[in-house]
């Protein structure tokens, strides 16, 4: 992002306060400076060197902010404020004026968080010394924030399953070629997701890829600032798709991955040798929801129990608000037979996962959990459907320790896998 562009993308906002009611953290506080018109004063005023970065109030508003992007959708002058804010966030890395211990956790966080591998060996090692399947100590050691301590992430069985196959043909006649993403946190968290992915694109017609080369986006780089490490990221990723430049579609079942990879082009824009292929690349991207949608759903379904379930809908920010889609799921849930569906109040409100904000900013994380799931109890679902890792992680751990452990959160592909009639 050039300085003049950050400038251009400042000016933007009209400080019409539009955007506040739709802020989970200025719902929360009510304080001006905790929501997204505060915050752009903060960030201006950054820009021209009126405040500096070492301004602990500064940085304090700006980590506050859980990058939900609420403020765009309600925006009605198109402030970009996920990318003013990225750009701000690496000013403030740059200006180095966390404690090193903070930055340190922080800089381990992302590390870990972006390499399955060493995700798998921490939650490996964390459940050996805990002994459980829910390792709250895993969870401070990694935030090296101790009033994270109480919190806990709910494993699977297995972390890391084996991957799916590299290519699955398509049931049926073929109706298009497509690349998956297995990410990062899906791949080690919920793998299972990955094969659902597979399977039902199968389904649908489509000849799936599973490309072994491929990494991490750098979604959680980019929204944490990171800004060079995220560049470096998205062009080993393009790299790793390029031999498949053939594919109609590059699918991705993770709200925060896709949104990312969609801005490909944008984050890539000076980079002399990326900036087509990065809007190439970007143009092929869709979220699962959005390219069965787009394809026209086509297997056969089964109701999943004989009786009729009741079922709500969580609307992953980076889904809703990142990339704009919001029907598209409810549109191929609401083809499960024998399901009723209700509706689930303030949706569109951040659950407080917001990639490693539940860590980093563990208070306002849990607030703004338990008022989702308040709203979630008020439906009398038994089963919650939503399109991104952290929030399946973040809302089930929730349930858990509200002693609810038998709702289910599940990502919507799932619930399509397991009713395919075929
Ligand atoms: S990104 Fe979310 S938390 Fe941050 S200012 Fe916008 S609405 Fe508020
Ligand atoms: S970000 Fe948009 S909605 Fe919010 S104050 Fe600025 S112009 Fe108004």
């Amino acid at each position: 992002m050039t300085s003049a562009q950050h400038e251009k993308d400042l000016m933007a906002c009209v400080h019409c306060g539009l955007c506040l009611p739709a802020c989970p953290t200025y719902l929360e506080t009510g304080s001006e400076a905790d929501s997204p018109r505060g915050r752009l004063v903060l960030m201006r005023k950054l820009h021209e060197g009126a405040l500096s970065p070492s301004d602990a109030d500064v940085t304090r508003h700006l980590d506050l902010c859980l990058g939900c992007r609420a403020c765009e959708t309600a925006c009605p002058s198109g402030v970009p404020y996920g990318r003013i804010l990225e750009t701000a966030r690496e000013q403030i890395n740059a200006a180095r004026v966390r404690p090193r211990a903070t930055a340190l956790s922080r800089w381990a966080l992302l590390e870990t968080l972006s390499h399955p591998a060493a995700m798998t060996a921490a939650l490996r090692a964390a459940r050996i010394t805990t002994g459980g399947d829910v390792p709250a100590e895993a969870v401070r050691l990694l935030s090296g924030d101790p009033a994270a301590a109480g919190q806990s992430v709910c494993l699977p069985e297995m972390l890391s399953p084996p991957l799916p196959p590299i290519i699955t043909l398509a049931v049926g006649a073929k109706r298009a070629r497509v690349g998956v993403l297995t990410g990062c946190a899906m791949r080690v968290l919920f793998g299972d997701v990955n094969s659902d992915t597979v399977r039902v694109l199968a389904a649908n017609g489509c000849e799936v890829l599973v490309n072994r080369r491929q990494g991490c986006c750098g979604a959680l780089h980019a929204h944490n600032g990171s800004l060079a490490e995220a560049k470096s990221l998205a062009r080993g990723l393009i790299d790793a798709f390029s031999p498949f430049y053939g594919l109609d579609a590059i699918i991705v079942n993770s709200a925060g991955c896709g949104s990312l990879m969609k801005e490909y082009g944008s984050l890539l824009s000076d980079d002399i040798d990326y900036a087509v292929k990065a809007k190439q690349f970007a143009a092929k991207v869709r979220d699962v929801s959005e390219w069965l949608d787009e394809l026209g759903w086509a297997a056969p379904l089964k109701a999943p129990s004989a009786e009729t379930v009741t079922m709500t809908y969580h609307d992953a920010c980076h889904l809703a608000h990142g990339q704009q889609i919001r029907e598209a799921p409810r549109a191929l849930l609401s083809r499960l037979p024998n399901v009723k569906w209700v509706a689930l109040a303030e949706s569109e409100v951040c659950c407080g996962s917001a990639g490693i904000y539940n860590l980093t900013e563990p208070e306002m994380a849990r607030r703004l959990r338990e008022r989702k799931l308040e709203n979630l109890l008020a439906t009398g679902a038994s089963v919650v459907a939503t399109g991104n890792p952290g929030c399946l992680a973040w809302i089930a751990a929730g349930l858990r320790e509200r002693g609810l452990p038998e709702i289910r959160v599940v990502h919507p592909v799932t619930l399509l896998a397991e009713a395919l009639d075929i």
